[in-house]
């Protein structure tokens, strides 16, 4: 996807109220952004949906909601008081700054483009005869990329796991990576930089207590495991939910809703017996994946990636990720992150936090497998991947957001042909029965077809027409945003229709 669409679908989150830049009369705030009219809802949806799937569809999962602010000593036993930083590297002539493992990464992504067009180039030259296996132990060109591409990988990786900030720019200086903005390779050293935000609570300064805003929501499922798991009566296995902001302070802000400085998170952190986290993080990486094709976006956007670089709590990780419209990009992660957290807070808090299993009547600290997706990040995913510009056989063009049906903005739209001739009394009538229980939009200004590209260019699923037919045999039209197909149906089947195009069941499968 190009940059022009990408502009594109920035500049149509701001036109229909979806997304605006946070303290836009100020000139902005980077990397924070509000949702708008349009935007909430369609957050609310995403939420909804993943909320019911975890904690509806699913009787072993219960949800919470704690607080931003926790302990101090939380993010001492979490390790991100020690370890919760980024690379980062300055260019002295552009001042710009970057996290150095990012300018690598995006380095091999340029190598890895280069890798495939010249398989594609190929492939197009001998048609069905094509091996790829063959062509790359075989072209000096693909063995050379392919070569730069594993070197750079293990190099990167190196250097993350040791914490190495010498190899870091090593790389970097080794590979003529310039600055995006001044084009130089004048760097600085690579410095370690803590993504957590303080602040201070307290009366005086000096009895004041530093604070951190938390840098993800899975803190407040560990610190009310017990809580839960007595009050709930909770057998092992079982997974805790959570939805909440999340704040990193990126060196980096860019791409748009992508990464953020204050952003929300979709948690679950699902404790297991030690010896079966294998098992169980097999398991909800098959259920993640589910849940994301469940809404209907093409397989082909999505991939998953292991990681081999761990966080420090992890024994095993992977993404999914999406090809956003500048590349594939993580969307979710799935971690196998061990006892680290429970044992740690068992050790600083100094409180039991160890389950009696009933079963065998042994006692242990749980591990957990858990799934973290961004919940911005899922919004990205599905408007940019539903805003689509179509041609029509007129030769007029529309712009329709074919968001899943599911988890449109408005379900409906009703439109009175004209405002005259009773239509608009019947349409607003008829919106009066159906508001409670579906969200719809009324609109009667300007003519219909431009009242259709509106709604389209908002995503609403069907529009509702009144027309002249309806007062003589109590019918309207239907007419739904993809196939601009049109049928007409009985006042009194509508409802009836809208419940099965919004029923949630249909689509969690
Ligand atoms: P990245 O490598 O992109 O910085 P991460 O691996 O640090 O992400 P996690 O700590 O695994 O991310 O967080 C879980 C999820 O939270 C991510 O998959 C992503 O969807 C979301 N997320 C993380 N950081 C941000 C951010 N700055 N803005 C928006 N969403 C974010």
């Amino acid at each position: 996807m190009s940059e022009e669409k990408f502009k594109k679908i920035i500049s149509h989150a701001k036109e229909y109220g979806f997304i605006f830049q946070s303290s836009e009369i100020y000139d902005g705030l980077s990397a924070v952004y509000d949702y708008g009219q349009n935007g909430v809802l369609l957050k609310n949806n995403i939420k909804e949906y993943w909320w019911k799937s975890m904690t509806q569809f699913n009787e072993n999962i219960v949800g919470i909601d704690s607080a931003i602010f926790s302990h101090p000593t939380t993010w001492k036993a979490s390790g991100h008081l020690d370890a919760f930083n980024d690379p980062l590297i300055d260019n002295k002539d552009s001042k710009k700054r970057y996290r150095a493992d990012n300018l690598i990464e995006d380095f091999i992504q340029k190598i890895e483009k280069k890798l495939s067009k010249l398989i594609e180039k190929n492939r197009k030259r001998f048609g069905e005869s094509f091996d790829e296996e063959t062509f790359l132990s075989t072209n000096d060109r693909a063995k050379k990329y392919k070569a730069e591409i594993n070197d750079l990988k293990s190099n990167l990786n190196k250097a993350l796991n040791e914490e190495n900030l010498d190899l870091l720019k090593e790389i970097i200086i080794s590979k003529n990576i310039s600055c995006p903005v001044s084009g130089t390779t004048y760097w600085t050293d690579v410095k370690q930089f803590n993504l957590m935000f303080n602040t201070k609570v307290g009366a005086s300064a000096e009895s004041a207590t530093e604070l951190f805003l938390r840098p993800e929501t899975a803190q407040g499922i560990f610190l009310n495991y017990l809580n839960v798991q007595k009050t709930g009566r909770m057998k092992i296995p079982f997974g805790i939910a959570q939805i909440g902001k999340a704040f990193r302070n990126e060196i980096i802000a860019r791409q748009f809703i992508f990464r953020m400085r204050e952003f929300e998170q979709m948690e679950m952190q699902f404790f297991v017996k030690p010896g079966t986290q294998k098992k169980w993080y097999e398991q909800w990486k098959k259920n993640r994946m589910e849940w994301h094709l469940s809404i209907g976006i093409n397989k082909n956007n999505y991939r998953f990636h292991d990681h081999d670089k761990l966080a420090h709590y992890a024994d095993a990780a992977c993404d999914i990720e999406f090809n956003f419209p500048f590349g594939f990009k993580e969307l979710e992660g799935i971690h196998s992150r061990t006892d680290f957290d429970l044992a740690n807070h068992e050790k600083f808090s100094s409180k039991q936090i160890k389950y009696f299993d009933p079963e065998d009547e042994s006692k242990y600290i749980p591990y957990v497998v858990e799934t973290s997706i961004g919940l911005d990040r899922m919004f990205l995913a599905v408007f940019s991947n539903s805003l689509c510009f179509e041609s029509l056989e007129d030769g007029s063009q529309r712009t329709v957001l074919k968001i899943p049906k599911i988890l449109a903005p408005n379900q409906c739209a009703i439109l009175p042909l004209v405002k005259k001739d009773g239509l608009a009394d019947f349409a607003k009538e008829l919106k009066n029965q159906l508001k409670v229980k579906f969200k719809l939009i009324y609109d009667e200004k300007d003519a219909i077809g431009r009242r259709y590209r509106r709604q389209d260019a908002l995503g609403t699923p069907f529009c509702i027409t009144v027309d002249h037919q309806t007062l003589d045999d109590k019918t309207i039209t239907i007419r739904d945003r993809d196939s601009m197909k049109q049928k007409r149906i009985k006042v009194d089947e509508l409802e009836n229709f809208l419940f099965k195009s919004f029923e949630i069941s249909n689509w969690l499968k």
